[in-house]
């Protein structure tokens, strides 16, 4: 047993003896050297490199960051981005894990390919609400709160409330749902956008075949649309554009996506035409007229309750009515009147500009005559509220003011015993005296007196009596 002990330590003796270098040895400075090489290194190593990340989305590796955070924000960037339109951030489902390294610190400068890559790998979606009209989805909204705004300011555009109309109740009268839904963040709209698209209504185009006979007006009357809706259908159509029977044109037809339903009271300022009252002297030669007295407009404040469609009256009545001006009344000497002309005198003239000309392009809505056991004095040519119409032929504006159920309402006196008269209009553009030629723009469209829904109500007299101005229209 002893024995082995000492001969171990030997054994341990003549190793140290084996390894003992003297300082002046060459392995000895060999051995510094290299040591020192090492540290030195491993500072080089230390100042040269530095600490990263690489992210790694769904397990592929995206590119490289100085760290977690700076990767994080990278990928929030590449998110905002997406839904900057829509003022809301993007979200994503990728799994995304970071690995510690230390790179060369040249790597790091490549971080704007690092967001390249995340562009082109993050997959993203955003958090929407459907908007569904009758089950039907028309459009996705960032949240409920902007669906709820464009259903408001929907329904403002056609009721527009105000200190005078004072809207008691609205509803749409489509079934309204809306649901969250995840989707691309292309998919999402802003509030204006949808709003804008909702109010300029819902487009369906149709083709149409032109038959023998049609015309631009022809088509638009078969069509219940106006000329000019038919033409615009058509780009670089006119009305003198010339069509053939077989020809293929299309009509575009705009309809609302949502009905709103409303009732409300409309107080309104309106004028009280002056009446004009002839007096006949014998004194004066046939057809001369002087104006005795000058009339003026009185003016009052009519309350209505109405219930509207999308902004068109279904009913209107008057709850109240408070005069505050009366009108004074126009009085006309007359000379006697002459002998009672012949209806072929409005045909005479000279070429195209005998006759009458449509005051307004626009599907016929009611014609003259017998009309549900009453006699309709004229004929109902459709329009919107605010569209101008001219004058049928030349002449001189007898009345310009309100006229009861015609509403506001034009007169023209073409001599020869005809005159043609313009009811329901939303502003009248010319007064009375004033001479006016064929053509010229003397009101706009509108829905005033006894009327249901914009149209103009165009009659054409001769001689004190109505006519169909269908005869006498070119
Ligand atoms: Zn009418």
């Amino acid at each position: 047993m002893k024995k082995f002990v000492s001969s171990f330590k030997i054994k341990i003796k003549e190793i140290r003896t084996q390894h003992r270098i003297p300082w002046k040895s060459p392995k000895f400075i060999v051995g510094a050297i290299t040591f020192m090489v090492v540290i030195g290194s491993t500072t080089v190593y230390l100042t040269s490199t530095s600490s990263a990340a690489y992210i790694i989305v769904n397990g592929e590796k995206t590119g490289i960051v100085a760290s977690v955070e700076r990767g994080q924000y990278l990928i929030d960037n590449v998110l905002a981005k997406r839904g900057k339109a829509i003022n809301k951030a993007a979200k994503t489902k990728d799994h995304i894990e970071y690995k510690l390294v230390r790179v060369n610190k040249a790597e790091l400068l490549g971080e704007l390919s690092t967001k390249n890559e995340l562009e082109k790998k993050l997959t993203s979606y955003i958090d929407g609400y459907a908007l569904n009209v009758a089950g039907t989805q028309i459009a996705i909204l960032p949240s409920q709160e902007d669906i709820q705004k464009v259903l408001k300011l929907y329904q403002d555009f056609y009721t527009k409330p105000s200190d005078n109309n004072k809207i008691s109740s609205v509803e749409f009268s489509e079934s309204i749902s809306t649901k969250p839904v995840e989707v691309q963040p292309d998919q999402v709209k802003r509030p204006d956008e949808v709003l804008k698209e909702l109010e300029s209504g819902k487009t369906t185009t149709t083709e149409y075949t032109i038959q023998e006979n049609d015309s631009w007006w022809i088509i638009a009357r078969k069509n219940n649309m106006k000329t000019q809706e038919v033409l615009a259908s058509n780009p670089g159509m006119t009305e003198d554009s010339r069509i053939l029977a077989g020809q293929k044109i299309k009509l575009t037809s705009v309809s609302p996506y949502l009905t709103v339903i409303s009732k409300g009271i409309l107080t309104s300022k309106e004028i009280i035409a002056f009446d004009v009252l002839t007096e006949t002297d014998e004194k004066l030669s046939s057809g001369e007229t002087v104006v005795k007295e000058q009339g003026s407009d009185g003016e009052k404040l009519v309350t209505y309750s109405y219930q509207q469609q999308n902004g068109k009256d279904i009913t209107k009545g008057v709850v109240d009515e408070k005069i505050i001006k009366s009108p004074v009344s126009q009085i006309v000497v007359k000379g006697p009147s002459r002998a009672p002309i012949s209806v072929a005198s409005l045909s005479r003239g000279s070429g195209s500009t005998s006759g009458i000309a449509w005051p307004l392009r626009g599907s016929i809505n009611s014609y003259y005559g017998n009309r549900h056991g009453s006699f309709h004095t004229g004929l109902d040519i459709g329009g919107d509220i605010g569209e101008p119409y001219t004058a049928a032929a030349s002449g001189t504006i007898v009345a310009a003011g309100w006229g009861g159920g015609y509403g506001n309402m034009i007169l023209i006196n073409h001599g020869n015993g005809v005159m043609t008269r313009y009811a329901h209009s939303s502003r009248l553009l010319v007064s009375v005296g004033q001479k006016v030629s064929r053509g010229q723009t003397i009101g706009l469209v509108g829905s005033t007196g006894n009327s249901t829904g914009p149209h103009l109500h165009f009659e054409v007299i001769l001689n004190g009596d109505t006519a169909n101005p269908l005869s006498y229209l070119r």
